[in-house]
């Protein structure tokens, strides 16, 4: 991934959260409070702005800055957590270019920071649920030898198999907890868009 990759992809994804923007409200209003389309959005749109007049040096520049951009516009906890997360990811990424070794040490670092600042664990009905499994997935296709391209497509795959697998989950972290039992039978607003982050890195992975 170079920084000409990275800015597609993060652009793609801030029109990619405009295209389910509506699903992430839906998603949001069946067991929290009805943000996190509009939060994303917003958080995207400073995002696409930022990068306009942004000059990387690094790929993780590119992280940092959507990170940081993140942080300081988006409310709730999905600020805090998409910023860590990108935040985490660029600093491991300091040259123009990034291996596919090197952005699964990026995407590790981001599952920490996510796992560290919202204190879940797997199956607790969040993001990680989907950003971890992802994580495995990228691995292992690089490991058996895919290219970049099939690696991001598996991990892609797997980001919706896990934001699919929240559905029957009760929540144990954030608002959606404070439903118990009755959140059972949604899907996770932020497992879904996590998801969505990476069908756009394989998208733009395969159009490259
Ligand atoms: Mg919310």
């Amino acid at each position: 991934m170079d920084i000409a990759l990275a800015s597609t992809w993060i652009r793609a994804v801030a029109t990619a959260v405009e295209e389910h923007r509506d699903q992430l409200t839906q998603l949001d209003a069946a067991i929290g409070d009805a943000d996190h389309g509009a939060n994303m959005s917003r958080g995207f749109t400073a995002v696409s702005a930022a990068l306009e007049t942004f000059e990387p040096a690094t790929v993780g520049d590119v992280l940092v800055k959507t990170g940081s951009t993140l942080m300081s516009t988006v409310g709730g906890a999905s600020g805090p957590l998409y910023g860590a997360a990108f935040r985490a990811a660029g600093k491991v990424l300091t040259e123009p270019s990034a291996s596919p070794r090197q952005l699964v040490e990026a995407l590790h670092a981001a599952t920490a920071a996510v796992t560290q600042l919202g204190a879940a664990t797997l199956g607790d009905k969040t993001m990680l649920d989907a950003l971890a499994p992802a994580v495995t997935a990228l691995e292992e296709a690089l490991f058996h030898g895919a290219d970049l391209a099939a690696a991001t497509a598996a991990a892609a795959k797997a980001a919706e198999d896990g934001a699919h697998a929240t559905t029957p989950l009760q929540a144990r972290k954030g608002r959606a907890s404070y439903l118990g039992p009755r959140s059972i039978g949604h899907q996770d607003p932020g497992a879904t868009s996590t998801a969505l982050i990476f069908t756009t890195l394989a998208a733009v992975v395969a159009a490259r």
